[in-house]
């Protein structure tokens, strides 16, 4: 497409996110929320009448899915309802609602009218995103299509407690929105709402788009795009959408609002029900469950329990550490890489160094096993043995190429990195002596290279220096190799 047809035209995207929230049990009944300890989920085995919604039962309000939502307005700088905030009922038919209503909040949500400050890395930019509300639902059960012409259905799922987050129409780019769902992410991880894992289905994505003329102060054609599994297929998927809808206004081609699901595959959304089809939910106050008043008391307290935030941690590591913004944002962009850090520096590291090793290293390392979700908390290497290692390269004992086959070696088994360097024999050379014998054998060898040095090729230092941790094994220490190599030639 033309440059100059995407310039005319202004995106405008809005983003709801579904967030299970982390407790034990539903919202409405004692039902665990996760098999235990780790086994497997048998479906239909967490329910009860409830959650099956039998006749006759009468739900229960889950305190901590309350707090929870709460402390999710206070981070996401809302205002949280403490006027009697209304359950309400969201009717419709579907195999996957055993009520036949799901019990939501509509006309008044637990919190309302925030905001969320975004860094967007690939504008080099920070946006404020409006946040409409966050309110407190229930989750619905899983179909699943078993072949054939029919589906089966798990209850585990039912009643699970949900948070729905939604954002003013203030971003405008698909970057934008993979930002603002990745940085959501860490907030809420952060707080210990959610997990937040949109591999397993506890964060849901879905975004609303549009596409209008520069500077129009109206919003063209909405279209909502479901069937996210990831960031980047909601960029992905962003993207799709405003190129498909510039280039239907480019031929003055009408677009529909609808509701269209993206085919990871083929990279392209495909129209899943038009507005003509949406469903009228007829919501009414649900009867069986008193409004929520929540206390002044309560609000301040869970105010109070606000941990750090990431977008405090940054300002803390650029203002306070001195980080560059750049290592900043790597370390806060996950709340795990960065209490890892902290650990790091809590252990006598300096700051700069500690992030060196952190974003440079140990995220390369983490990055070979992102397949298998693996988080800095669960590397085998404690931040103890890290700061043990970086103390070692500080200390010339061990030379930073070295170091790093110690840390790949560490990053696994979980050793002492001083016990691997003594056991591999990776110890520095820092004898003088031993070096300096060394570097006598390399000038010998390189006689043309060291007339050229002291011609003025001053690039050439480097060179000798590199064939004398190559004798070595990589194992002498540098920084006398340097100056004794100087102290030769100069
Ligand atoms: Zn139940």
């Amino acid at each position: 497409m033309a440059v100059e047809a995407r310039t005319k035209y202004e995106t405008v995207i809005g983003i709801e996110v579904h967030a299970q929230l982390r407790t034990d049990s539903k919202m409405f009944c004692g039902c665990p929320t996760a098999p235990p300890d780790g086994g497997t989920d048998e479906p239909n085995t967490r329910v009860c009448p409830i959650c099956l919604g039998l006749p006759g039962t009468l739900p229960v309000i889950n305190r901590r899915a309350v707090e929870l939502v709460m402390l999710t307005g206070l981070a996401l700088n809302c205002h949280v309802e403490t006027d009697a905030v209304r359950f309400e009922r969201k009717n419709y038919f579907y195999p996957d609602l055993p009520k036949g209503y799901q019990i939501s909040q509509y006309a008044l949500p637990l919190t309302s009218n925030g905001r969320l400050v975004v860094n967007v890395p690939s504008e080099g930019a920070e946006v404020t995103i409006g946040i409409t509300r966050a309110h407190l639902e229930e989750d619905t059960a899983r179909m699943q299509h078993a072949g054939r012409g029919y589906s089966v259905v798990d209850f585990n799922r039912a009643g699970v407690p949900l948070m729905e987050i939604v954002t003013e129409p203030d971003l405008r780019s698909p970057a934008q929105a993979r930002a603002y769902g990745e940085t959501l992410r860490e907030l809420l991880r952060a707080i210990g709402a959610s997990n937040a894992d949109m591999e397993a289905g506890s964060m849901r994505i879905e975004g609303n788009v549009s596409v209008r003329p520069a500077g129009s102060t109206t919003f063209g054609t909405k279209v909502e795009v479901k069937n996210l599994n990831s960031f980047r297929s909601l960029e992905r998927a962003m993207a799709y959408e405003v190129e498909r809808h510039v280039a239907a206004l480019e031929v003055g081609e009408a677009l529909t609002q609808e509701t269209r699901g993206w085919d990871e595959e083929a990279g392209r959304t495909i129209v899943q029900r038009s507005k003509e089809e949406a469903n009228d939910y007829r919501y009414f106050p649900e009867p069986d469950l008193p409004p929520l008043r929540p206390s002044d008391a309560w609000v301040a307290e869970l105010r109070d329990r606000l941990p750090e935030l990431p977008a405090q941690r940054r300002t803390r590591y650029t203002d306070e550490l001195g980080l560059s913004p750049y290592d900043a944002g790597v370390l806060t962009a996950d709340v795990a890489l960065a209490d890892y850090f902290d650990a790091v520096v809590a252990a006598g590291v300096t700051p700069k160094a500690a992030a060196n090793w952190i974003s440079g290293e140990l995220s390369r390392l983490l990055n070979q096993h992102a397949a298998e979700g693996l988080r800095a908390d669960a590397v085998a290497l404690r931040p103890d043995g890290l700061a043990e290692l970086i103390g070692e390269v500080e200390a010339g004992r061990v030379s930073s190429i070295n170091a790093k086959a110690v840390l790949a070696t560490a990053f696994e088994s979980g050793e002492s990195p001083r016990a691997i360097i003594e056991r591999e024999g990776l110890g520095a050379v820092s004898d003088a002596g031993a070096i300096g014998a060394e570097i006598e054998a390399v000038l010998a060898e390189f006689p043309s290279q060291v007339a050229e040095y002291r011609d003025g090729k001053q690039q050439l230092f480097g060179f000798l220096v590199g064939q004398v941790m190559k004798r070595t094994a990589g194992r002498a220490d540098a920084k006398l190799v340097n100056e004794e190599l100087r102290r030769r030639l100069d």
